[in-house]
C-alpha cells in the first residue's frame, strides 16, 4: 500500500517534469488539486511538503507555492541534514488520523482501569503543562517543554490501560512524529503557540472523564481533542491563506 500523499506528489512532480509547469510558475492551489485528484486538502498539503523537502517547489509569503529551479534552490536553500525526503515518512495528517483512532480507544480503555495514583500523576502533568505555557507566554522558555508535557500526558493515559501493547502502540505513534522530517517541516511553519491553551483545556476535559470513569465520554473527549489538533495544524500551516506569514516561515526554516 503506497502512501496517498506520495501518489499525489508524484503526479504533480510529473506535470512539472513534462513542462506543464516551469520554474517560477505558481502551482494551482491546494483546493484545485484536491478537486482534480479527488482527495482531501490534507493529502495535497502533505504532497506539497514532500515536494518542498525535495526542492521542487517553494512557498512564498501570502502568495502560494512556486516551481523552483532545482539548481538554484539547492544553493540558496540547502536542505538541512536529515531533512531529506524519506519514502518511509508518514504524512503528518495521516499520523494524526491514526492517533485519533488509536488514542480514543485507549482513552475508553483507560477510563475503566485507571488507578488513583495514575490520576494524580496525570493531574500533576497538567499542572506542569500549565506552568510551562505560562513560562512560554512570559518568554522564559521555548515551546519544546510544552511538547514534552503533551507527550507525557498522552502516554500516561496509554499506561493507564494496563496494556503493554497499547502503550507500545501509542509510544510508537509519538516516536514516529519525532523522527518525521515532514512533521518537523510542518511544525516549523507554526510560530503562534496560543492554541496550546485550547489544547490544555481539552486535556482537562479528558482527565475529568477519566476521573469519572466514563469510558464513552473519555473516548469522545480524546476524539474531539485530536480533531482540534488536526484543524489547528491545518489552519496554521495554510500557505494558500494570504494571512499566512511566509517571513516567519523562512526564519523557522533557517534555524
Ligand atoms: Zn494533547
Amino acid at each position: 500500500m503506497s502512501r496517498q500523499y506520495q501518489r499525489i506528489g508524484e503526479r504533480i512532480s510529473a506535470e512539472i517534469a513534462q513542462g506543464d509547469l516551469t520554474t517560477g510558475d505558481r502551482l494551482p492551489t491546494e483546493r484545485e488539486y484536491a478537486e482534480r485528484f479527488g482527495v482531501s486538502r490534507t493529502v495535497v498539503r502533505e504532497a506539497f511538503i514532500m515536494l518542498e523537502l525535495a526542492g521542487r517547489v517553494n512557498v512564498r509569503k501570502g502568495s502560494g507555492t512556486y516551481v523552483c529551479d532545482p539548481n538554484s534552490a539547492a544553493l540558496t536553500n540547502p536542505a538541512p541534514a536529515g531533512d531529506a525526503p524519506d519514502s518511509e515518512d508518514i504524512g503528518p495528517f495521516e499520523l494524526l488520523n491514526a492517533r485519533q483512532v488509536v488514542e480514543s480507544a485507549i482513552a475508553a480503555c483507560a477510563a475503566e482501569l485507571i488507578t488513583k495514583p495514575e490520576i494524580r500523576r496525570l493531574q500533576q502533568l497538567l499542572d506542569d503543562e500549565r506552568r510551562g505555557l505560562t513560562d512560554v507566554a512570559r518568554g522564559r522558555s521555548q515551546h519544546v517543554e510544552a511538547d514534552a508535557a503533551d507527550r507525557a500526558f498522552h502516554l500516561g493515559i496509554a499506561e493507564a490501560t494496563q496494556n503493554t501493547l497499547l502503550y507500545e502502540m501509542a509510544t510508537r505513534l509519538w516516536d514516529q512524529r519525532r523522527r518525521s522530517p515532514m512533521w518537523q517541516h510542518l511544525h516549523a511553519r507554526i510560530l503562534d503557540f496560543s492554541y496550546r491553551n485550547d489544547w490544555l483545556a481539552d486535556h482537562d476535559a479528558i482527565l475529568r472523564q477519566l476521573r469519572k470513569r466514563d469510558s464513552q465520554a473519555a473516548q469522545q473527549a480524546m476524539w474531539i481533542h485530536l480533531e482540534n489538533v488536526k484543524t489547528t495544524l491545518f489552519a496554521l500551516s495554510d500557505t494558500d491563506d494570504p494571512r499566512f506569514d511566509g517571513y516567519l516561515y523562512q526564519q523557522a526554516r533557517a534555524r
